[in-house]
């Protein structure tokens, strides 16, 4: 039986960061991961690789020259999966090492396998070859995050009806696609698969796109969007997918409409990683959504063992997982810590790009009347120095 003042299970974001935190308190720390290499879906199906996928496209098309070349301009006309998955190895290897550092000089030690409660203070860890390990600790942080729902009935296949972790893995380029689910991760694809001149179809049952942005900016995007060629089939539900004889894939929605394509991304919600955990043990139980609810503290329903990250919900950012995890770890070992920020910047990689933080217009005329005039910053600005040379009413 090994034993740690705090166990984290999971490598991603949260976990490695909350570990970290500890280990600086002095606190003997282990990470739990059950994939063979460390880093979570931030860096081998998520954040990472769907940015540096982005990074490359641009680059590799010339799409940030356009404006002065026009549209019609390609710096490289016949860009590949292979140009694609190169800079996406180089990287990845790179972060990888990095977080490898990081967790050995702050001697957090990793453990490779997968974790379940066995009681409320201790875990197994099966390893790949079926071996299990006894690990018992004060404080555990679960920080396992989320994986693609796979609703049954889709005919997943990974090559060509593929889920969002699968575009890592992808043999070649289709010529055109339909992505299923505009929520981030569907609009970053589909505007990200659009700069390659690949046919692109984004449906979702919603009427509309991004619901937590500013209006305005959504109607700028939805624009360029359809500028793109992108076809958006919103307020549509999709009632089939099946391949044809041709190896195409068939997508039906329920007003009657048929699409065919060589590629089928189905990105339309995510759900916790709980499955294996054995929360029973832990007297925890999830939500529908299987994510684990918590206090204020990052606190679960048993009083020494905390979630942070995508586990517990919204944001479900790899910035703010790092600092939830941070910030449970401190609350688990009465350290001080600063507070929730109020507000979380929010960052969306589609092309272009687009971000935010605090209140959208739609949510702040909904507030009126305002109780303060100086919010409206017209007039005198209240604390010019805060806002440097943006100071002042705008308009
Ligand atoms: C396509 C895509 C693009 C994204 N883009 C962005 C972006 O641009 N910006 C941004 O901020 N965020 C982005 N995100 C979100 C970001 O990746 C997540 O918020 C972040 O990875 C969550 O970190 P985490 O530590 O909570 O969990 P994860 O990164 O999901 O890590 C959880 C780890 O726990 C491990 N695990 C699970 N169960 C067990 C078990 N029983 N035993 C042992 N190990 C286990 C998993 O293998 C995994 O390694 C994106 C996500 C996706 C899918």
């Amino acid at each position: 039986m090994k034993q740690y003042d705090f166990v984290v299970i999971g490598s991603g974001p949260a976990g490695q960061k909350a570990a970290i935190q500890a280990a600086k308190f002095g606190k003997r720390a282990a990470v739990i991961e059950r994939r063979a290499v460390i880093g979570g879906v931030a860096v081998h199906t998520g954040t990472i690789p769907s940015k540096t996928m982005r990074e490359a496209v641009l680059y590799l098309t010339g799409w940030n020259q356009r404006g002065l070349y026009g549209y019609g301009y390609r710096r490289n006309p016949q860009v590949t999966i292979d140009d694609l998955m190169q800079r996406m190895r180089i990287t990845l290897k790179h972060e990888i090492e990095i977080m490898q550092y990081q967790l050995a000089r702050n001697d957090v030690e990793v453990i490779q396998g997968i974790a379940s409660f066995s009681a409320e203070h201790r875990l197994q860890v099966q390893s790949a070859e079926g071996e299990i390990l006894e690990v018992e600790a004060d404080k555990i942080l679960i920080a396992t995050g989320t994986q693609p729902q796979r609703p049954e009935g889709i005919p997943f296949d990974n090559t060509t009806v593929i889920d969002s972790d699968g575009i890592v893995n992808l043999k070649t380029l289709p010529k055109n696609m339909i992505i299923v689910g505009a929520g981030v991760i569907g609009v970053e694809y589909a505007s990200i698969f659009s700069v390659l001149d690949i046919e692109l179809t984004l449906v979702d049952g919603r009427d509309a796109l991004l619901e937590f942005l500013d209006r305005e900016i959504v109607d700028e995007f939805v624009h360029y969007m359809r500028q793109q060629g992108i076809t958006l089939r919103l307020g549509e539900t999709v009632t089939g997918i099946e391949k044809d004889a041709s190896g195409r894939v068939m997508t039906t929605l329920e007003s009657g409409k048929c699409m065919r394509a060589e590629l089928v991304m189905f990105a339309a919600g995510r759900v916790g990683s709980t499955a294996d955990l054995q929360l029973n043990n832990a007297g925890i139980t999830t939500d529908k959504r299987q994510r684990i609810p918590v206090n204020e503290q990052y606190q679960t329903v048993t009083s020494h063992i905390y979630a942070a990250g995508d586990i517990i919900g919204f944001p479900s950012l790899a910035s703010t997982s790092m600092e939830q995890g941070r910030l449970a770890a401190c609350n688990a070992f009465g350290q001080s810590s600063s507070s929730r920020p109020a507000h979380f910047p929010i960052g969306i990689y589609s092309v272009p790009e687009m971000s935010t933080v605090g209140l959208t217009e739609q949510e702040l005329t909904a507030k009126k009347p305002l109780t303060k005039p100086e919010q409206h910053f017209c007039g005198k600005p209240p604390e010019a120095k805060l806002w440097g040379s943006r100071t002042g009413c705008s308009r």
